[in-house]
């Protein structure tokens, strides 16, 4: 697929930038509860408080929805992601605590949208997760056999069962959730609270947290703000600060790139019928999905890691995008002449188990830290949950199940977390790739549907 006239972006490819981005805070303030961070997490947080009564400051670096809320791949997962195979086997008291997670938050996330009417494209057609190759799909049994004995749920089927395109074996479709406009969505929850009583400054990064004589002075740049308690809900961005726990998450770049749009009769040879949102079974996931405006988007595959704090403002590289534009003319191999028209990334939080953090410090600073590759609707209701907790001082159940007050990364993790190793895991699954045979089947298929057409 071709790339030479790839967009670049260092927002998203969802979504415009909003024209109504609100004043920035000009000189001191008291409050009783402040959320810092107006992604998907800080938004649903500080709703979540307004709702229950309380007085709350919600402070954004940029614009809310600004992060990752706006520029993931929009599919809202109804299960745990991460392997599962190796989470049983480390940490397999937390399996079941994942699945119940991942099942309330995928509903949590449909009912934000009914609450606040929120158009976003949304179809509840369930995430599948993906075999390219008969190898591959054995995995993909085996993972639905671990969800099914943790009381997850998942229906195994093969292409043809599945509504999946050809260049696939068959997977296992997720029970609930499934694909929307990650863009509409963070833009609605915006104007959400815009409409509540939450008092909202956009274009306002704190630069400092401190806990004083029982209150909490966050700095920023033309004003002090004293809060009762604060909530930090900038996921990949919070190690930037001293008081932040260590060791809890590292900071991924992530990218996406999205096909320029494809003719409908050309859409429907794939025999994608389903139109669900793909993620494969490779140590790093690779994402499929089709769009409201008849393009193809796909991401994740190599992740890169974070040089340290602050996090940059960048676009994707130009390799990784032809690494990917590659990857998709190998899957589908139809598409080979269609240019990929743009791309973006952005940071997220990746815990070593795969698993949302959320926890305290002291008892008027809270944090939820990392919601990984499945936050769009974790990051959400972990905020709803942060919230209730504050106000009820009840831990939900949930909550509990992912709270660290201590670390849980082993300071070893960050080193193996380092782009060395992400390149090694890369080669691993490509090579997997190659000698599962996967880009030859996705070939095969399409000669023996246009045999059985003649
Ligand atoms: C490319 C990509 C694809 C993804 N695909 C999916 C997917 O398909 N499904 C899924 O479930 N998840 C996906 N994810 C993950 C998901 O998007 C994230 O886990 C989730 O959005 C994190 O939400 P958040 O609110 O914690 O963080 P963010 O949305 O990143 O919000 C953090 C906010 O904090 C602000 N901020 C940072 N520093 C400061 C500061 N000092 N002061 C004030 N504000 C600050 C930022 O500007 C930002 O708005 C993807 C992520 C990416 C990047």
């Amino acid at each position: 697929m071709r790339t030479d006239a790839t967009r670049y972006s260092n927002f998203t490819g969802w979504i415009d930038r909003p024209d109504d981005v609100r004043p920035a805070l000009d000189g001191d303030l008291t409050c009783d509860i402040a959320v810092v961070g107006g992604g998907m997490g800080g938004m649903a947080t500080a709703l979540r408080l307004a709702e229950r009564g309380q007085e709350v400051v919600l402070l954004e670096a940029e614009f809310c929805g600004y992060g990752s809320a706006s520029r993931n791949g929009g599919q809202i997962a109804g299960a745990p992601g991460g392997d599962l195979r190796m989470l049983g086997l480390f940490s397999g008291s937390k399996l079941s605590v994942m699945a119940k997670l991942a099942e309330h938050a995928g509903h949590y996330v449909e009912d934000l949208m009914k609450t606040h009417d929120i158009d976003c494209d949304y179809v509840a057609n369930g995430l599948v997760w993906g075999a390219i190759s008969p190898l591959m799909m054995l995995r993909v049994r085996t993972q639905a056999a671990i969800l099914r004995s943790v009381g997850g749920q998942g229906t195994v089927g093969n292409r043809e069962q599945l509504g999946l395109p050809t260049g696939f074996v068959g997977g296992m479709r997720e029970t609930i959730g499934g694909m929307l406009n990650p863009g509409k969505l963070a833009r609605g929850v915006r104007r959400a609270v815009l409409d509540s009583p939450v008092e909202l400054y956009e274009r306002t990064p704190v630069s400092d947290v401190r806990r004083t004589g029982g209150i909490v002075e966050l700095t920023t740049p033309n004003g002090t703000v004293r809060a009762n308690k604060v909530v930090l809900a900038t996921s990949a961005y919070g190690g930037e600060w001293d008081i932040t726990p260590k060791n809890l998450s590292v900071p991924l770049y992530v990218i996406e790139i999205e096909t320029e749009p494809i003719a409908p009769e050309r859409l429907a040879e794939l025999e994608w019928t389903s139109r669900s949102g793909i993620i494969t079974q490779h140590q790093v996931m690779t994402h499929y999905r089709l769009t409201e405006r008849n393009t193809i988007v796909c991401g994740v595959r190599r992740p890169e890691r974070g040089p340290g704090y602050p996090l940059p403002d960048r676009v994707p590289s130009p390799s990784l995008v032809k690494d990917m534009a590659a990857d998709l003319a190998d899957r589908f191999p139809t598409l080979a002449d269609v240019s990929i028209a743009q791309a973006w990334g952005g940071w997220i939080g990746i815990s070593a188990d795969w698993l949302s953090v959320a926890g305290q410090v002291g008892n008027n600073v809270y944090y939820s830290m990392a919601c990984n590759g499945h936050g769009l609707c974790q990051v959400p209701y972990v905020g709803k949950m942060l919230a209730d907790y504050i106000v009820d001082d009840e831990m939900p159940e949930d909550l509990a199940g992912i709270w660290s007050d201590a670390p849980k990364y082993p300071a070893s993790m960050d080193l193996v977390m380092n782009p060395f190793v992400l390149r090694l895991v890369w080669s691993l699954d490509r090579m997997n790739d190659f000698f599962s045979g996967s880009k030859a089947l996705a070939r095969r298929q399409l000669r023996r549907r246009g045999r059985a057409k003649r």
